[in-house]
């Protein structure tokens, strides 16, 4: 097979494991025998259930996912979930109230939806700017809310958690579209964690969500059924038709990553790459300049500026277009900040990042 030489820098939907892409072109027409595709397979059949209660063990053993949680495969993207979330926990307290961290534009979203179905407190002053994390002695969190909710990768500013926020026992819920399995995570400390398998652990169409068991069963009664966790529980994701192709490219990503040292391995390569990348932002006098502060800046998307600190303009366009001549894509920061954003997702390789910070020490030079 011809060789791709293009690197995917994308945000997400990003780039996969060329061997899964390989894996999955090879099993596409026949899958395992079966003489058909996983795309027109049922999702009762006996090879499909197969296929997802393989996913789901890969998971747990990648996660260390402890007995007392589920795992949900379902549909409607990370947004979903920013309805799902408060539709099935803001009744877990009589007032309906749920506290809020907002670092960034999806926290800010999912805050946003959260407000239908409840009395939402972000329990931080405002940010001007999404290149922080506010200290956590700062927070007001209410002892009685039903649940915490906080963005773990901050997907278009570039803000990421590098701690477990502490919560006094009020359950714990995380959006990890962005980096999951790039890290190990310690699952017993979250009531429920969601994210979108487009970035680190496959294509568009499946969202995970791990939730705790005793979290389930206690959806307001206007809870769509296809985002009620306790059916979705019971039918084992299988209430209606789930997105059965995004499940098995998920499968072969998971195993992917288990070949490839799990989520240990990951987060020394993901620390890697971006380290790489950040060096040359740090070492560059200003020419780079990323806005996050240092203590919070993300591993898997690398947000910065050209020329000066609000960025140049045609600088930065030079830059994209020298980018894109050398098989570099997917490199421009997101429509809202602007931009340069460099996504270092699971399937980026150490190689690709290498290419990127040549490219960079090289634009500098030019334009010393
Ligand atoms: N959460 C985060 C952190 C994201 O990065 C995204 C999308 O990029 C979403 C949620 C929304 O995901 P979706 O587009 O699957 O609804």
């Amino acid at each position: 097979m011809e060789q791709k030489q293009t690197i995917n820098f994308g945000a997400g939907p990003a780039k996969l494991p060329p061997s899964v892409l390989l894996q999955a072109q090879r099993e596409l027409i026949n899958y395992s025998g079966t003489g058909i595709s996983v795309l027109e397979m049922s999702h009762r059949s006996s090879d499909f259930n197969k296929i997802l209660n393989q996913t789901e063990t890969l998971l747990r053993e990648l996660l260390k996912i402890p007995v007392n949680y589920k795992v949900l495969f379902l549909q409607g993207g990370g947004s979903g979930q920013f309805s799902a979330v408060p539709l099935n926990l803001i009744g877990l307290t009589p007032d309906r109230c749920a506290d809020y961290l907002v670092t960034g534009t999806w926290s800010a979203k999912a805050a946003k939806e959260a407000e239908k179905y409840g009395k939402i407190n972000v329990v931080h002053p405002k940010l001007d700017s999404y290149t922080k994390i506010p200290d956590p002695s700062s927070w007001a969190l209410n002892p009685s809310a039903s649940y915490v909710y906080y963005c773990c990768n901050e997907t278009v500013h570039g803000v990421e958690f590098n701690f477990t926020p502490e919560t006094n026992g009020v359950v714990l819920v995380s959006d990890m579209s962005s980096n999951f399995l790039s890290r190990p995570v310690d699952v017993s400390k979250f009531g429920l964690i969601f994210a979108g398998a487009q970035k680190n652990v496959g294509c568009a169409g499946v969202t995970v969500v791990i939730v705790r068991e005793d979290l389930i069963g206690h959806a307001l009664k206007e809870c769509p059924i296809v985002l009620d966790y306790k059916m979705q529980a019971e039918m084992n994701s299988l209430y209606n038709t789930p997105p059965c192709f995004s499940i098995y490219i998920m499968g072969l990503v998971l195993d992917w990553i288990k070949n490839n040292g799990g989520s240990t391995a990951m987060e020394k390569l993901n620390k890697q790459k971006s380290s790489l990348i950040y060096d040359i932002i740090d070492a560059s006098n200003g020419f780079y300049v990323c806005p996050v502060d240092r203590i919070c800046r993300s591993r898997m998307n690398v947000p910065f500026r050209i020329g000066k600190k609000e960025g140049d303009d045609a600088l930065e366009k030079e830059f994209l277009d020298g980018a894109s001549k050398r098989g570099m894509i997917s490199l421009k920061g997101h429509r809202s900040v602007g931009g340069i954003r460099a996504s270092l997702y699971n399937a980026v390789t150490l190689d690709d990042a290498g290419a990127l910070a040549a490219y960079m020490e090289e634009f500098h030079k030019e334009h010393q």
